[in-house]
């Protein structure tokens, strides 16, 4: 049986650093690192997120920011906020929650924010900085991020000579993802729903990534055997065995057949799911060394 990565102590390490880098920062006269959370609207999904990274971001020692905006809130009056944001010293990271109300134009929004705050890595100088390899500035994708850090737990920072397969292409996922494994010497293949014979190329992987939103798309005998797989889908099922109307979480990856062919998985839930937020954290906390001209601590 394949051995399980726990994203979930994984994640409790970055934050348990950041919040000791954050109290030496501090202690040698260094200013609070700030994050704001804007969010606006009122769905709920949306609402649990941003609760979490606020309070996230207040254990970590971090001035915390939350604007909760109307669903009516105007283009206008939001960018207004974003640039307020960006002027304001205290505020080192700076997250939008998608999705936005439809009468927004989300992309208008991200490419608002200072790229030197954008801690979710969207705003197009920090795209670049990633694919040209300016690791040492860029500002990447928390799951992405979070998903390469599992990866290093077990197979090092050094991946040379490893083939891995990324199945989907998202700008938020599948995308920067590639490039932290090109960057960290993989052959890297991206797969997409146009990809033909999927399988056969996972098998090929010695680091499989999902990313899709398919539930248990990535079958047990796609895996080859040892491969490290990271299974970034969070999929919704019914779940009529719990109960009449439940729900359970189910990844991209058949979990159970998956792990008896891969050398190390992550489960869903508690694998790629919390280090998205722990990684928030680690950007905020880059972003307030590199403000203060430090170099940034690595995780
Ligand atoms: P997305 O934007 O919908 O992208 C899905 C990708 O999968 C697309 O590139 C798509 O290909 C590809 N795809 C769809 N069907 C396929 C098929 N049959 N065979 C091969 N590829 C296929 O999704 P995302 O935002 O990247 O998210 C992916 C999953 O990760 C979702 O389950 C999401 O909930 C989860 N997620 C988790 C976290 C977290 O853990 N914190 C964060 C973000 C996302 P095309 O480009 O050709 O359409």
């Amino acid at each position: 049986m394949a051995e399980l990565i726990d994203g979930k102590s994984v994640a409790e390490d970055v934050v348990r650093r950041v919040k000791a880098l954050v109290a030496e920062l501090t202690e040698k006269g260094g200013r609070q690192p700030g994050l704001a959370v804007v969010i606006v609207g009122e769905d709920p999904a949306s609402q649990v997120y941003v609760a979490s990274k606020s309070r996230t971001a207040k254990e970590c020692g971090f001035h915390s920011v939350q604007h909760t905006l109307p669903a009516e809130t105007s283009e206008p009056d939001l960018l207004k906020i974003i640039g307020q944001l960006n002027a304001d010293p205290a505020i080192n990271g700076i997250l939008v929650q998608l999705p936005l109300p439809g009468h927004i134009d989300a992309g208008k929004v991200i490419q608002t924010i200072a790229p030197e705050k954008d801690v979710d890595g969207f705003h197009f100088i920090n795209v670049g900085k990633l694919g040209t390899g300016e690791l040492e500035t860029a500002f990447v994708p928390c799951t992405p991020a979070g998903s390469m850090l599992l990866i290093e737990r077990v197979r090092g920072k050094d991946l040379s000579g490893l083939n891995a397969v990324v199945v989907g292409r998202s700008n938020i996922v599948g995308k920067p993802m590639a490039n932290l494994l090109l960057a960290a010497n993989c052959t890297v293949t991206i797969a997409h729903s146009r990809t033909r014979d999927l399988p056969a190329l996972a098998r090929t992987a010695d680091i499989l990534v999902a990313a899709v939103g398919r539930p248990e798309m990535v079958r047990g005998d796609w895996v080859k055997p040892g491969a490290t797989v990271i299974d970034v889908g969070i999929n919704r099922i019914a779940a009529p065995e719990k109960s009449e109307g439940k729900a359970r979480l189910v990844g991209d990856v058949e979990f159970a057949e998956a792990a008896k062919a891969a050398g190390a998985i992550t489960p869903v839930p508690g694998g790629v799911g919390p280090m998205t937020i722990a990684m928030l954290m680690a950007n905020t906390l880059a972003s307030a060394y590199l403000a203060a001209g430090l170099k940034r601590p690595s995780f």
